[in-house]
């Protein structure tokens, strides 16, 4: 789960780390808490909003009103803007970075940092590499004292004590909340001493179930803030035990099994089509599940053409085409849906799903080159 920056930067302040005096606004008349001068930066998430127009500095009232209302009614990156954080300005004499995180490829943490942090450090990764230091971290031993101190001397800090805490408060936030990312960047030197500019923290789905509080408040919260989208079948798909996978593209599967769905997937993309996502329902779906299903791949406003895949060994073909008959009734948005079907009760399903003016064929390679066909029209 990624977090939102105002709420990765409440766990930093929690954990004591400094960030800048802010208060979270979702309309431009609720600027009386904000102090000028002020960085406005849009809640999304998604890094380089910087660079997007997504984080904007005001000296007045005045001026925050027209900034407040242009952001809340603009897209960054596909997502709206639904939250500003109102900041504080923060003085800055240079802007370091610093993350922890899992090595994929050696398995162990890993902990960053680069005196050339900010905007740029993904140029700074890509053009000169070596500016960002790589320590991993035995996590027996933790963060030892000759990692913090040939890392604190990279990136020329002094003052090795505050370093060293505020590296250790890193890692604890990392441990105790079972965290695939914890990034600053950039984390401001200032004359009092690093304030987190900005934060990014990652946590582990897998681990959920040992935070289920943690995750369920930064949920709602995200909820409650409206996300829209892709991330709106994500969540629906979650809160209904429906396996589902975002993809790119804009044709949306559902299959009644993984096998069905890959096989799908791939006949797509050879067809030329790319999948919007991919779904499978189990061997055991009913009519309520296959109705469920549509409604959380059609949420996504990206699919343009929904690819129904179904095999028929375990699920019955009839109750299959009542749920699609009854979702069509409720959400009809217009997208034109192929549906394949084979197996117990084929004749039957195919038979309904025509008479409601849906397209079924018996041939997956047929439905796919039409589904592909329908979208080139639409
Ligand atoms: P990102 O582009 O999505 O990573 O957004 P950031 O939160 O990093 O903001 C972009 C940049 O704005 C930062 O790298 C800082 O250089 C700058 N910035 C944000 N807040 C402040 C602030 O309070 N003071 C100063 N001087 N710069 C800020
Ligand atoms: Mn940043």
């Amino acid at each position: 789960m990624r977090l939102l920056e105002f709420q990765a930067k409440r766990i930093l302040r929690e954990q004591g780390i400094a960030v800048p005096k802010s208060v979270l606004i979702s309309s431009s008349e609720n600027l009386e808490g904000v102090s000028f001068p002020a960085v406005f930066k849009a809640q999304i998430p998604v890094g380089g909003r910087g660079k997007a127009g997504g984080v904007r500095v005001a000296e007045k009232t005045a001026e925050a009103a027209s900034i407040v209302e242009e952001l809340l009614t603009s897209t960054i990156k596909g997502h709206p803007i639904q939250a500003l954080l109102a900041e504080e300005f923060v003085e800055v004499r240079r802007e370091l970075y610093i993350a922890y995180l899992i090595d994929k490829k050696a398995n162990l943490p890993i902990l960053m940092g680069s005196s050339a942090g900010g905007v740029d450090i993904e140029e700074v990764a890509k053009k000169t590499p070596e500016k960002i230091i790589k320590k991993y971290v035995d996590p027996t031993l933790g963060v030892q004292d000759f990692v913090i101190r040939s890392l604190a001397k990279a990136l020329e800090v002094s003052d090795l004590q505050s370093f060293r805490g505020l590296t250790d408060q890193i890692c604890t936030i990392f441990q105790e909340r079972d965290a695939t990312l914890v990034e600053i960047n950039p984390l401001a030197v200032t004359p009092n001493g690093f304030v987190a500019l900005d934060a990014k923290i990652l946590l582990d789905d897998k681990a959920a179930y040992r935070h289920r509080d943690l995750f369920d408040d930064l949920q709602g919260e995200q909820r409650r803030l409206g996300r829209r989208g892709t991330i709106r079948s994500e969540e629906l798909a979650e809160e209904r035990g429906i396996t589902y996978v975002p993809l790119e593209g804009d044709i949306g599967i559902i299959a009644d099994g993984a096998g069905t769905g890959m096989l799908t997937v791939d006949l797509l993309h050879e067809e030329g089509g790319r999948a919007a996502n991919f779904c499978e329902m189990g061997g055991l779906a009913n009519a309520e599940i296959m109705r469920q299903t549509m409604e959380v791949v059609l949420a996504n406003p990206h699919v343009k053409v929904l690819l129904i895949s179904l095999i028929g060994g375990l699920t019955r073909m009839d109750e299959m085409a009542d749920g699609i008959v009854q979702c069509i009734g409720q959400i009809n948005r217009g997208v034109p849906m192929v549906i394949r079907m084979c197996g117990t009760k084929a004749d039957v399903g195919k038979q309904r799903l025509r008479e409601a003016g849906v397209e079924a064929f018996e041939d997956l390679q047929e439905a796919v080159r039409v589904a592909v066909e329908r979208l080139k029209e639409s």
